[in-house]
């Protein structure tokens, strides 16, 4: 189990939000496989006992003082009873009510129904389901994400959410593996407006490399890079116009596993990012030019280009000094 604080805009006020993550059984897509980029099911370990999810839930909330919202994630579907039986998401859902604390929970979109919405409203009504919608485009969710979901399965359970009164967030993926930058930046951004049509929340979620997982082994062998920040920049820049709360924390940003740019302007470009995402500031992001930004160009129109893949030009070009 972990647990943190970070920040959240909340309403157009930015407040302190509690982040738990419990060691659950895991997610039963991660079973027949698994998404080619996730790789949190390393942590997860089956016959974890709902008595064990609760006293790890018991055990976190004793450090959330302070907080006005809660994220619980699971690595997985919090309404998949096998994986939270009900007890324990009661326990949660009810802590969440007594302490007048707003849930985020992220679910597959099988486990969205109608029942299970009905039955964690009635215990507490401020929750914001999270679905990982990923791709509005059914070969990229196939081929590339192996997401075992379709863009109807993904247009039913949002449904579900804002029929039922809950809030809805979608995760856009940033560069699903095989798709050269170019590409990635235009799916996103589709992707990003199929999801403003009923979502609530945004969040653009840059692939980064995760230790198990067929991206990794992309990886290692030169054919994926992560997104560049400049990338993530773009993308949210046209998020900026759906008018919708739109959210990025690049995980492992500025190093070689998550998005980064040359190693000299990351730091800018991630805390412009994390500026956009905490004041929802209709305004561009910002950030000044970098030599690398040209190095960015160049390879959007290289990549599309080269024939049977998408290597890391990045690394061809530093290695061989060009
Ligand atoms: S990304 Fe979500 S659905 Fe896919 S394997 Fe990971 S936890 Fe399961
Ligand atoms: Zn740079």
């Amino acid at each position: 189990m972990s647990v943190w604080k970070e920040k959240e805009n909340l309403g157009g006020e930015v407040v302190d939000a509690g982040v738990v993550i419990l060691r659950t059984s895991g997610c039963a897509h991660s079973r027949g496989g698994g998404c080619t980029m996730c790789g949190y099911n390393q942590e997860s370990s089956e016959g974890i006992s709902s008595e064990d999810v609760i006293a790890q839930f018991q055990s976190a909330s004793k450090s959330l003082d302070g907080t006005q919202f809660l994220k619980v994630y699971t690595s997985g579907s919090f309404l998949d009873q096998r994986e939270m039986p009900l007890d324990a998401q009661r326990e949660i859902l009810s802590w969440c009510r007594d302490s007048g604390r707003g849930l985020l929970l992220e679910s597959r979109t099988e486990f969205i129904t109608e029942d299970s919405l009905g039955a964690a409203l009635q215990v507490h009504d401020d929750i914001e389901v999270a679905i990982g919608l990923e791709s509005a485009n059914d070969r990229v969710l196939e081929f590339a994400i192996n997401k075992d979901m379709t863009v109807a399965d993904y247009d039913r359970a949002a449904s579900a959410v804002k029929s039922a009164g809950a809030r809805l967030r979608s995760y856009v993926l940033l560069k699903p593996p095989y798709l050269t930058e170019a590409e990635a930046i235009e799916d996103a951004i589709s992707t990003a407006k199929h999801a403003a049509l009923m979502s609530d929340t945004i969040s653009i979620n840059p692939v980064n490399v995760q230790k198990g997982t067929i991206v990794e082994r992309l990886w290692k062998s030169w054919s994926y890079r992560s997104p560049w920040l400049w990338s993530v920049i773009e993308v949210l820049n046209a998020c900026a116009e759906l008018d919708r709360k739109v959210v990025c924390d690049p995980t492992g940003g500025g190093r070689e596993r998550g998005a980064h740019n040359c190693g000299g302007c990351d730091e800018e470009a991630l805390s412009a990012i994390r500026e956009f995402s905490l004041t929802q500031s209709r305004n561009k992001i910002q950030v000044s030019e970098c030599e690398c930004h040209c190095l960015w160009e160049t390879i959007r129109e290289l990549e599309g280009l080269i024939v049977g893949g998408t290597p890391d030009l990045q690394r061809f070009f530093r290695k061989h000094g060009a």
